[in-house]
């Protein structure tokens, strides 16, 4: 067998600016510490998989992400949360959607790996952390209630909640317009295998039952030769097919970093609001967007490395390695 140099991708969303130059410190800060954790296990020879379950809970834990703990509110004031998972090397896809009082989402989309249903939603994902036996939790942040208020007070004029929790201002916002932060993460292990997966609180004030793309193969796709996982605005994401298109190109001959820009022109030309981020069964690590920022790390064996401070323009990159 040859051991390849893992290599790791993670995001924490794609939206507008940053308001306060300090979250973009304390982002760098974590984004860079999770990404060596997760490097540090695929290096100690973990699966791509499991690297990502870990990821992903490492990024549901930390608040300022929406997912997990610190996930956003809809507009009924509840979290409902959704995750997806895919394992590259069996290309298979579980996901869980709009799960509540529940840690870890992702948790529940591992268990489903194996499982003949694969996708469970709302009733069936309560049924689900049920049966696994997992304890109740509250995954609001106080941050985010405030948040929700704040917009309850202005009779929920914005369509989103915060790219990231950020502190509100006494004019009462936090930072700009697309204000989203799910998380994502995609590995390739020492054995050449890649898996991703996605884990989101959903936009943020949206209606009961919406569907967002993170447990769909819009948001969240691998197979045996590239892994994608999707950040932004949902609707955009699967109304391009974001993830799988991106992966089909990859598997169709082209290199990712052509299919990235193919693809993020493509968006372009089509208004899309959202991000990505890429990796191949080669170790290229790659990403693109059409928001303003893209709040991505990588670790690529040598080197972490980030997107934070991309001008707004930039469209597309691939990692030289
Ligand atoms: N894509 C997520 C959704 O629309 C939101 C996000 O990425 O921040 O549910």
């Amino acid at each position: 067998m040859t051991q390849a140099l893992p290599k790791v991708i993670i995001h924490g969303g794609a939206g507008g600016a940053l308001a306060h130059p300090d979250v973009l410190n304390a982002l760098r800060h974590d984004l860079h510490a999770i990404v060596e954790q997760i490097y540090s296990k695929a290096e100690a020879g973990a699966s791509a998989r499991d690297c990502v379950v870990f990821g992903c809970q490492l990024l549901e834990d930390t608040p300022r992400f929406n997912a997990g703990y610190g996930s956003v509110l809809q507009s009924d004031g509840q979290v409902r949360m959704s995750a997806g998972l895919m394992d590259g090397s069996t290309q298979r896809f579980s996901g869980i959607i709009n799960v509540s009082r529940v840690r870890h989402p992702i948790d529940l989309a591992a268990y489903l790996q194996p499982a003949p249903d694969r996708v469970l939603s709302d009733l069936g994902a309560a049924e689900l952390a049920r049966e696994m036996r997992i304890e109740p939790f509250d995954p609001v942040t106080d941050l985010r209630l405030k948040e929700w208020m704040q917009e309850r007070a202005h009779n929920f004029q914005r369509s989103m909640a915060g790219v990231v929790a950020e502190p509100i201002d006494s004019a009462g916002s936090g930072d700009s317009e697309a204000r989203r932060g799910t998380i994502g993460v995609v590995v390739l292990d020492q054995e050449g295998r890649l898996a991703v997966g996605t884990s989101t609180g959903g936009k943020g004030l949206e209606r009961l039952g919406r569907v967002s793309d993170s447990a769909t193969v819009a948001g969240n796709y691998a197979n045996g030769v590239a892994a994608v996982s999707c950040t932004g605005i949902g609707e955009d994401i699967i109304d391009e097919c974001l993830a799988s298109r991106i992966v089909v190109r990859v598997t169709d001959g082209m290199a990712i970093a052509a299919a990235l820009e193919k693809s993020f022109a493509e968006a372009t030309a089509n208004g899309r609001d959202f991000g990505a981020i890429a990796l191949s069964h080669r170790g290229e690590i790659a990403w693109g967007k059409t928001s303003d920022v893209l709040l991505a790390a990588y670790h690529t064996g040598e080197a972490v490395g980030d997107t934070l401070e991309l001008s707004s323009g930039t469209l597309t990159g691939v990692v030289q390695l």
